[in-house]
């Protein structure tokens, strides 16, 4: 089990907002980064010791990069398998192959959950118009069809209100593998940011509720207002899954909470697991400013194979995302008491683009 110590050099795929946090976390911790991104403008790279600007498909560029690392993690769950395998072969990947492979394909998620016992919505597997049918009959309508790779913000999903609506939807899908997943009528989306050490021990932030404005998040509640049963089931649920991954690092897991009364979809359970994120989380960002240890640090601690720190807040929470426009209003919000704000140095503030975020914090439990 190798540990990694101060001084060490962790390496970053990908080089957004999350890579940059992550880096910042990093140096707090005496660790050193090396970003590797193809893209031009990279956050993560003004505060990286290193950068490299190449492609997910360059296998020279991959391997230097991860023989000069002692460690690689990623900010994207996208990272091809040809890319995964050549670092591995070259260093060390945390999370491993498993946790990519399964949170990368919607299908090969479901199933997982499913053999686990864990609640999803019923979901079915589209492959063309015979298994498109034959899902709209066995899921029933409203649906949404999602393709099975490289969905994320509502991207490559079609809502299918009624059956004759099927064809459409799959042609706006751009009839790539899909699921047909039934329409969840769910009260709240909430998440648990978890983290599982290299020692196996798991460590979970309690679970925030979510609220999105075109279908990307808008803003976390820190905690969610749930029962206590609740929180510990979503919790004990979130840690079941690392576990089962054999995972190492942080993980956002998505659920949909349905009403108390009213029609349950699986097993009579309220929570359903949307989806698995094997990553830090934009729900987690409150944790920089109301935690001891951040998902950031946390995820960093648990890929050098450091002991965890309590998940434990000393505050309470919302984080506020700033979308696009939403930044020029940085300047009243820097003026605001028990404001933080987190600004993630991009240059041109394109509609939908995450410029942000600003954190309030207020007293637990107020
Ligand atoms: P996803 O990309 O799967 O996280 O979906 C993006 C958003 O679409 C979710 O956060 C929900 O608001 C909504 N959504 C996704 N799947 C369902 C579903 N089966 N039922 C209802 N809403 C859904």
């Amino acid at each position: 089990m190798a540990t990694i110590p101060p001084g060490g050099t962790i390496g970053i795929l990908g080089g957004g907002q999350l890579g940059r946090m992550l880096a910042m976390a990093a140096a707090e911790l005496g660790l050193r980064t090396h970003i590797y991104c193809p893209d031009e403008e990279l956050p993560a790279a003004d505060v990286a010791g290193e950068t490299t600007r190449a492609g997910y498909d360059d296998e020279a560029a991959l391997a230097r990069f991860a023989d000069g690392v002692d460690v690689v993690t990623y900010e994207f769950e996208n990272v091809p398998a040809a890319a995964a395998r050549i670092l591995s072969e070259h260093s060390i990947v945390r999370p491993g192959p498993i946790a990519l492979a399964t949170a990368q394909d919607r299908l090969v998620e479901k199933n997982f959950l499913k053999a686990q016992g864990i609640a999803t919505a019923p979901f079915a597997d589209v492959s063309d118009e015979t298994s498109l049918r034959d899902a709209v009959e066995a899921i029933g309508t409203p649906s949404i069809l999602k393709t099975r790779r490289f969905g994320y913000d509502g991207k490559g999903q079609a809502k299918i209100a009624a059956p004759e609506n099927a064809l459409a939807a799959y042609d706006e899908i751009g009839r790539a593998p899909a699921i047909l997943e039934g329409f969840v009528p769910f009260e709240r989306e909430i998440s648990v940011v978890v983290a599982r050490g290299l020692d196996g021990e798991t460590a979970a932030y309690d679970p925030v509720e979510n609220i999105h404005k075109n279908h990307i998040l808008d803003r976390t509640l820190a905690p969610a207002a749930l029962t206590k049963a609740l929180a510990d089931e979503a919790c004990a649920i979130a840690a079941r899954i690392v576990s089962e991954l054999d995972y190492v690092g942080v993980m956002g897991v998505e659920m949909f909470l349905l009403p108390e009364s009213g029609p349950k979809i699986s097993h009579a359970r309220r929570l359903l697991v949307n989806e698995i994120a094997p990553r830090v989380h934009n729900s987690g960002h409150w944790t920089m400013d109301a935690c001891a240890v951040s998902q950031f640090e946390q995820h960093v601690r648990a890929i050098c194979g450091w002991p965890l720190g309590r998940p434990d807040r000393h505050s309470d929470a919302v984080m506020t995302n700033l979308i696009g426009d939403e930044v020029a209003d940085w300047a009243r919000l820097a003026a605001e008491p028990q404001t933080a704000i987190h600004l993630y140095g991009k240059r041109e503030a394109r509609p939908g683009r995450k410029m942000g975020h600003a954190t309030r914090l207020y007293p637990l439990g107020k």
